[in-house]
């Protein structure tokens, strides 16, 4: 006998719509509740590695995501001057796979059609008993599902409104970041630019030969400092940050403020005791985000799905079994990617590292010498 058929999911990004094609795979029904209008196909390049690779393989979605590689080759640290002082190899900042992560998410919608849709809304409150969660929304009206999972990002609201207020839980490393698409003027082909000075750091990015390229700029603070959705103050602190810096500083600076796709946000983790209340568990950034210096965001929440939906079809949708099992599974891969993560953040600002550093750091890239921590099961073996 199956229970728990109907799963809301908050958040139609790559751990929400992973999480639906799994669970529309293994029998259950899943509604997703996405905030933007559509599922958002914008976005920088996000990297693959080890056991996502299984997943996407599972999906039958490794090709097409190969096909997508950026390829991305080594890149230049540039002095002030834009002159080249040092080759950072792709080791360092590129995984086994980098695509670009509207991409990626466009896939995964395809891969998760069977799944209901409520696009332009957001949970508002939720309220659990024994038999299952009743919901209510911003714009629809309330609905009652058996479970609900929060795969609503790092600033998610299933967190807010069921475990507490995001201070709680939201560690940051100090690094804020904003980052915008530009003409491609520096004519760079799969590779990039880094330029550092103290406390700072830009870069531009080009994976393809369509005339766009991705500026990065990154500079140290503890204090967020600006609202979330101030972008003018946003866009203003950041000019303040690196006026008066070399390279392409001055022009970049420019490009944001015309950019339409400028997005803003200090690096965080988020650190919690524990992803589940009762028929409620986070999935992805929302539960344990490892902050973008990791590299590890997407492989976890994609791997997150595929455990969560996994476990609820071993314990035939009985989420008191399954979702410790899925905490369980999970807790050793995040551990480990929210310490690369941290050790990101300290590396982050070295001074004009030498060609010595960058090689050792390539050389210790931590994908060729990690161990394997979660040996994915293969959940269809459940006779279900
Ligand atoms: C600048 C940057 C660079 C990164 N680089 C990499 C990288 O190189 N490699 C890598 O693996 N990862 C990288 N990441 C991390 C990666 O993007 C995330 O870890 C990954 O996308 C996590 O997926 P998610 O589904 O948990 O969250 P998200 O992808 O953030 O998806 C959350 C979804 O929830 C929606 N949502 C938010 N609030 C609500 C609400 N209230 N109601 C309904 N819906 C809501 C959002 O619109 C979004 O669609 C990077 C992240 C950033 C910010």
């Amino acid at each position: 006998m199956t229970t728990n058929k109907t799963v809301l999911i908050s958040g139609a990004g790559v751990a929400g719509l992973g999480l639906a094609h799994w669970l529309d795979h293994h029998g259950f029904r899943a509604t997703l509740v996405e905030r933007a209008p559509y599922v958002r196909h914008g976005g920088y390049a996000v990297d693959f590695r080890g056991e996502a690779l299984d997943v996407l393989n599972r999906m039958g979605l490794l090709e097409p995501v190969r096909a997508l590689d950026t390829a991305m080759g080594d890149a230049a640290m540039v002095d002030a001057e834009g002159r080249r002082y040092a080759t950072l190899p792709a080791a360092v900042f590129a995984g086994d796979l980098e695509v670009p992560k509207g991409e990626l998410t466009r896939l995964l919608h395809a891969a998760a059609r069977g799944a209901e849709y409520l696009f332009d809304d957001s949970i508002r409150s939720v309220e659990q008993d024994a038999d299952g969660v009743d919901v209510t929304f911003e714009n629809g009206p309330p609905r009652r599902f058996d479970l609900l999972v929060g795969a609503d990002g790092p600033h998610s609201r299933t967190r807010a409104v069921v475990f507490g207020p995001e201070e709680r839980f939201l560690r940051s490393l100090g690094i804020h970041t904003a980052i915008f698409s530009l003409p491609n003027h520096l004519g760079l082909d799969h590779t990039g630019q880094l330029y550092v000075s103290p406390g700072k750091a830009a870069n531009v990015f080009a994976g393809d030969v369509r005339g766009r390229a991705r500026a990065a700029l990154h500079f140290a603070a503890e204090e967020l400092a600006p609202g979330r959705h101030d972008m003018a103050e946003q866009r203003r602190i950041v000019a303040e940050r690196f006026a008066g810096e070399g390279w392409e500083i001055p022009r970049l600076l420019t490009e944001m403020r015309a950019a339409e796709d400028f997005w803003f946000d200090v690096n965080a983790q988020v650190v919690m005791d524990t992803w589940v209340d009762d028929r409620v568990a986070l999935l992805g950034d929302a539960g344990y985000c490892a902050a973008p210096t990791s590299g590890r965001g997407t492989s976890q929440a994609l791997i997150g799905a595929y455990v969560l939906a996994g476990e609820l079809a071993r314990a035939r949708g009985d989420h008191r079994a399954a979702f410790p099992a899925y905490e369980n599974a999970m807790r050793p891969l995040v551990a480990e990617h929210q310490a690369v993560g941290r050790a990101g953040a300290e590396r982050f600002f070295l001074p004009a590292p030498t060609q010595e550093v960058l090689d050792m750091l390539a050389a210790n890239a931590p994908e060729r010498t990690r161990p394997e921590v979660v040996r994915l099961p293969d959940y269809d073996d459940t006779s279900y």
